[in-house]
């Protein structure tokens, strides 16, 4: 089986920025990036950030805000904070070179197995697998294990299978194979077994179970939310609030105020959406206010000059509802 996919790889593998030059930076930067988002959203995000940071030492150097600033768009910014502080220890206890072995790598924040297992056998061609949605689905089908992808114990199992089936030359090459297999191949609705370069091992394909494996999630229902954020105005500059991390959503982020944060009085609405952050579906109402002067203002409220607002707001729930937020005149109170 692995020379078949390993042949198939190598020839029909698509074409991605951070397969034409490998390095551990590149490789780890792709990785996190890739966690949770397609790769056509990738893509145009990872050049420019390679470009604005193109080695640790580049991302250890920038502030907080420069790196968020760069993700925006892509969600999930524990991430691009992890990255930073990742880049800062692989300074400050590496001396700026990428680490070479599980445990160091695995002990960089945001790291966990999947990404140590990526960055060490691609990038270092060490014999590490990995495991994430896409190899869960190849290796139940292959191997006709019946399980559910979100199942702890299930996913245990596809580790230990997917161990000893690493091989020492080009681990990477496999641990990627498997995943552009069930990327582009073997999908999740409808795989398309006769142009599989394994389907005379696969056991669901000769049972007929493709479509039957792994077995179907149980759904979980979004919670819904609702805020009512207000866009406060005054002499040119808007009034932000920064996100604390005890937040449930987008935290540690600037946002707009909501309501009942900051003494104004709610006016009229100009603007809303609908926005999906990580099991949340969060409605949000953006209503027109004044500030009240006389009031002290909390500290995590912040003026902004309105030409900065976008530099502040980088959650997409923001960029989505700002082109809707420009009430022709606001007042203080
Ligand atoms: Fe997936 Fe079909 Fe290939 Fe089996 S034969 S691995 S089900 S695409």
């Amino acid at each position: 089986m692995r020379p078949s996919l390993l042949r198939w790889y190598r020839r029909a593998r698509r074409d991605m920025p951070w397969r034409r030059d490998v390095s551990p930076y590149r490789t780890w930067v792709s990785e996190i990036m890739l966690q949770q988002t397609t790769v056509a959203a990738v893509t145009p995000k990872y050049e420019a950030f390679i470009a604005a940071f193109p080695d640790v030492r580049a991302l250890a150097r920038a502030p907080e805000d420069a790196v968020l600033k760069a993700w925006a768009g892509l969600g999930y910014y524990s991430r691009a904070r992890n990255l930073r502080r990742a880049a800062l220890e692989i300074v400050a206890r590496h001396g700026g070179a990428f680490p070479a072995t599980f445990d160091d790598v695995l002990a960089l924040p945001g790291v966990g197995r999947y990404t140590a297992g990526a960055i060490l056998s691609i990038a270092f061609q060490k014999p590490y697998p990995v495991v994430d949605g896409n190899v869960i689905r190849v290796f139940s089908r292959l191997f006709g294990l019946r399980g559910r992808a979100k199942d702890p114990a299930f996913v245990q199992e596809i580790w230990a299978r997917a161990a000893p089936l690493v091989p020492k030359s080009a681990p990477g090459d496999w641990n990627q194979a498997l995943m552009e297999l069930g990327a582009t191949v073997c999908a999740p609705e409808s795989p398309s077994c006769g142009a599989c370069p394994v389907s005379k091992y696969c056991v669901a394909f000769k049972k007929g179970l493709q479509d039957e494996l792994p077995l179907p999630e149980t759904r979980r229902e979004p919670t819904p939310v609702r805020w009512t954020c207000l866009w406060i105005e005054d002499g040119g500059k808007v009034l932000l609030w920064k996100r604390s991390g005890a937040e449930r959503l987008l935290k540690n982020l600037w946002g707009l105020p909501e309501a009942g944060r900051v003494a104004a009085v709610p006016g009229k609405t100009i603007g809303a959406v609908a926005h999906s952050i990580t099991h949340h579906a969060l409605t949000v109402e953006l209503r027109e206010a004044a500030a009240d002067a006389a009031a002290k203002l909390p500290p995590e409220a912040k003026w902004v000059p309105r030409a900065k607002v976008r530099d502040y707001l980088v959650s997409s729930l923001w960029l989505k509802l700002l082109p809707r937020s420009r009430p022709d005149s606001a007042r203080r109170a």
